[in-house]
């Protein structure tokens, strides 16, 4: 084996965007993946020839000139990824105490839609998107802008969502259609920080997209892009421990035996997972804890149908239903009660634009539901298991029939993930959807840096800045700065 300039740990979209980026600048990388399949989050399955998304169903930010799309123009992947606009005037519906409402792309767009509903509310809406503007021109590599310290973002890792919201509204019912989304970022009002609300909404307000046949053909095109620059990918990979010498990283060390040594080391996976694999006094022990402290993101359980052919529309939009008076539903989570919201999404097909051939559902489930079966293998978890997900996936179903009519008879087969396949998949504590959970009240706690007390230790991946395509596209480059130069590299992807 070669010593390479960089050896990446993990092939999600945090692992792969570094590897793009690094292969791209002239360094010899290699990507190590415990998975026969690269993409993590990114990566879709295929059954009777129909595809499931798992990880990844809407992003923001992909039109000309909005952040994501000059990212992935500077990593050579934008013109061959499949895109799906969703619908222009309501990309999001929310389902909010009967009533549905409708978030729409561009600003103006959104705030005139709202108003039909809330008239007298107008003020405030204008209120709540210029705050949201404002907050994110405070974050200098989401606007494709070098970060040299000198701007507010920490300021609003220190707001909760919840105060901000309400600060724009009294109105009770158009805080909870504003705070309508939050399960995309597993919110908590008075502890998510109002920046990762706002950060997400502007990207899906400026343009909101969907990936055609699924989104692993991200994961296909990053690969492929890697290849071509000379850059290794492992497959059944798993590094199991990073020797570390007196100074620095020495080598990573497989399951299988197998050592890779490195000049540099970057860690794409959960942080505490890469704290386990070095054992070292170089990282002390008060930053452990901090880490191994740090509280995950509640996880998920999902539903993934197939349909009957032309049985069930392709709806160009996403749905959210709530059951309950708020739309905060982790604070009030009760299994008795389940599922108190859900997402439900159709996935673009270039087989068909009027019927959808797939869908997924999606809702909050505590790990605590599942863990009496967590020492027990895939396929081997028995019989109360399986009937465990069946009553559960049923309660979903019957849920999303009565605001779908025709949903349920459409449906040819369905498959189900709980908080053990997303520890089984993704290796994220506890199940958890989106990883750390940011704390607005302990905004240093739940922050982590890229760059570690091992000089050539980095990490990157969704713990690190942001969760979501974006979030770990942009945390990708962060990490890179560290070896490449913030404004050389910043420059490069201005000048794509
Ligand atoms: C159900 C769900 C729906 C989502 N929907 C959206 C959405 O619509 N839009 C959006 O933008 N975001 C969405 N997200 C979030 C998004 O998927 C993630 O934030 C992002 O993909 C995380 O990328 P990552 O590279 O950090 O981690 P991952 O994708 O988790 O990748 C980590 C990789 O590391 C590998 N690995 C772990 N340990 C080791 C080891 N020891 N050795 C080698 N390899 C290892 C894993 O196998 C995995 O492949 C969703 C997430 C979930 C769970």
């Amino acid at each position: 084996m070669p010593k390479y300039d960089v050896v990446i740990i993990g092939s999600g979209l945090g692992g792969l965007f570094c590897a793009n980026i690094l292969s791209k600048e002239g360094m010899s990388v290699c990507v190590l993946e415990k998975q026969k399949h690269f993409g993590g989050n990114l990566q879709t399955f295929k059954r009777d020839g129909k595809i499931f998304d798992t990880g990844i169903h809407y992003v923001g930010g992909l039109g000309e000139g909005q952040n994501l799309h000059q990212y992935f123009k500077y990593a050579g992947i934008i013109d061959d990824l499949k895109l799906e606009r969703l619908d222009l005037d309501s990309f999001d519906q929310i389902n909010f105490q009967g009533k549905k409402y409708a978030y729409a792309q561009g600003y103006d767009n959104f705030i005139e839609t709202l108003a039909q509903d809330f008239p007298e509310e107008k003020e405030s809406l204008k209120k709540y998107t210029n705050e949201i503007k404002k907050i994110c021109n405070e974050f200098p590599l989401y606007n494709v802008r070098p970060n040299l310290g000198k701007d507010d973002e920490h300021i609003y890792y220190e707001k909760n969502v919840g105060s901000f919201i309400n600060s724009v509204t009294s109105n009770r019912t158009l805080q909870n259609v504003l705070a309508g989304n939050n399960l995309l970022y597993a919110g908590i009002p008075d502890k998510t920080p109002v920046a990762i609300h706002a950060l997400i909404t502007n990207s899906l307000i400026e343009g909101a997209y969907r990936f055609e046949d699924g989104s692993h053909q991200i994961a296909d095109v990053l690969i492929e892009s890697i290849q071509k620059n000379g850059g290794t990918l492992l497959n059944d990979s798993e590094v199991v421990k990073l020797n570390v010498g007196s100074e620095k990283v020495e080598s990573a060390v497989l399951k299988s035996g197998e050592v890779i040594e490195a000049n540099n080391f970057i860690s794409a996976i959960h942080p505490t997972l890469t704290l386990a694999m070095t054992d070292t006094h170089l990282l002390r022990k008060s930053y452990r804890n901090r880490i191994h402290d740090i509280e995950e993101t509640i996880s998920v359980f999902a539903i993934y149908v197939a349909f009957k052919p032309d049985s069930f529309p392709y709806l160009n939009y996403n749905y959210y239903q709530f059951n309950e008076d708020s739309v905060w539903s982790i604070p009030h989570y009760d299994p008795e009660r389940w599922p108190q919201e859900y997402l439900f999404l159709t996935l673009p097909s270039s087989k068909s634009k009027k019927y959808a051939e797939t869908a997924t559902a999606m809702t909050y489930m505590k790990y605590s539901e599942v863990k009496q079966w967590e020492n027990s293998s895939i396929g081997k978890r028995g019989d109360d298991y399986e009937a465990f997900k069946k009553y559960k996936a049923e309660l979903l179903i019957d849920q999303i029939d009565k605001q779908f009519p025709g949903f349920k008879s459409s449906i040819t087969t369905y498959y189900t993930s709980t908080p053990l396949s997303m520890v089984s998949y993704t290796g994220t504590r506890n199940g958890s959807i989106y990883g750390i959970q940011h704390d607005s009240n302990e905004p240093l706690k739940s922050r982590i840096a890229p760059r570690t007390k091992i000089p050539n230790l980095l990490l990157s991946g969704q713990n690190v800045n942001l969760h979501g395509v974006l979030g770990v596209t942009v945390g990708s480059v962060l990490t890179c700065t560290n070896l490449l130069g913030m404004e050389y590299l910043l420059k490069k992807i201005q000048d794509a």
